[in-house]
């Protein structure tokens, strides 16, 4: 069969022609609203956000003739201005070894994630240590060594089982002993037993603070792109078994509109700390607003 023929971008879609005359005024009425907000919702906004966004474009514009090129501008702005509050690094901090725990269910990326990070920051000159604390996941310890690897980073491990808090405690006394700048500790995302999941990471949460009661000083929730609205129902599930800081969106480079991001922002203002934009190491981008507004209406 023959390939698919490329989409249309988003003005063209909105104007319904092959190529979007960006000059072209028109008046901003229902219609053309109402296709505003189904492209957005089509690009994973959610409804409530795409309805306010609309609502904000069409604030003292209702009726008045506009060029594609101008509402695609506005609403770039709009992303923009909703987007930039979140977009902020992971904040580091002084005590050391600063503990990140990183939280999500499997195959959202956490392995991947930490690998990123771990490389990241062991160019930035930190001394970084791991501890893969999936111990019930085999392969995930193993995967978890490989990204150690990449990164130039011990990855400590305990045996397949084996009590994922006594991992984490035993990775804190050598982060210390080592002078780290930061240990990094992976958990199981086992959603199925959610009461088992909770007590794990609060079992975690409560020996790690024997140490320092201020760790852990980051927990990085990490959600896939390609799961659209459902990172929703992630955010919140996770928020009642953690006590979630900031997060990380994987899968940015696929066929993800990432409009999921807006939807995630104007409902939980949780700090966006980075993308994944690959599978490779350096394929952890910071979240930048503008360059995800032109990307989103571009
Ligand atoms: P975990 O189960 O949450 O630890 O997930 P993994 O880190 O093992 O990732 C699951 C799959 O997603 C793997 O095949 C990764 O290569 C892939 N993956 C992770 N992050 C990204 C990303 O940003 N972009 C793409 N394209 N793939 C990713």
């Amino acid at each position: 069969p023959a390939e698919p023929a490329p989409k249309p971008g988003f003005l063209a879609r909105l104007t319904g022609r092959s190529v979007a005359p960006t000059e072209v005024r028109r008046e901003l009425d229902d219609d053309l609203l109402e296709s505003l907000e189904e492209l957005l919702i089509a690009s994973d906004m959610g409804v409530d956000t795409a309805l306010r966004v609309t609502a904000n474009i069409a604030e003292g514009r209702f009726g008045k003739k506009v060029s594609t090129r101008e509402i695609k501008e506005l609403l770039a702005g709009e992303v923009a201005r909703v987007m930039e509050p979140v977009a902020r690094p992971m904040p580091l901090y002084p005590s050391k070894p600063q503990v990140v725990l990183v939280v999500g269910v499997n195959g959202s990326g956490k392995t991947t994630t930490i690998g990123k990070l771990a490389s990241q920051f062991r160019g930035a000159g930190k001394k970084v240590v791991i501890a893969a604390g999936d111990t019930f996941r085999a392969a995930a310890v193993e995967q978890l060594q490989v990204w150690g690897e990449r990164a130039g980073v011990p990855v400590l491990t305990a045996p397949e089982g084996s009590d994922p808090a006594s991992l984490a405690f035993d990775a804190m006394t050598r982060a210390e002993a080592d002078g780290a700048d930061l240990l990094m500790i992976d958990t199981a995302g086992r959603l199925q037993n959610r009461q088992d999941l909770m007590e794990e990471l609060a079992k975690i949460v409560r020996v790690i603070r024997k140490k320092d009661p201020d760790a852990p000083h980051n927990t990085l929730l990490v959600l896939d792109a390609t799961t659209g609205q459902n990172a929703i129902n992630q955010v919140q599930t996770f928020q009642k078994l953690a006590d979630v800081s900031g997060l990380v969106m994987t899968k940015l480079d696929g066929t993800a509109k990432g409009g999921i991001l807006l939807s995630l922002a104007d409902k939980f203002g949780l700090p966006i700390h980075a993308i994944g934009v690959g599978e490779q190491i350096d394929d952890l981008a910071p979240f930048d607003p503008e360059e995800f507004a032109a990307a989103l209406t571009g």
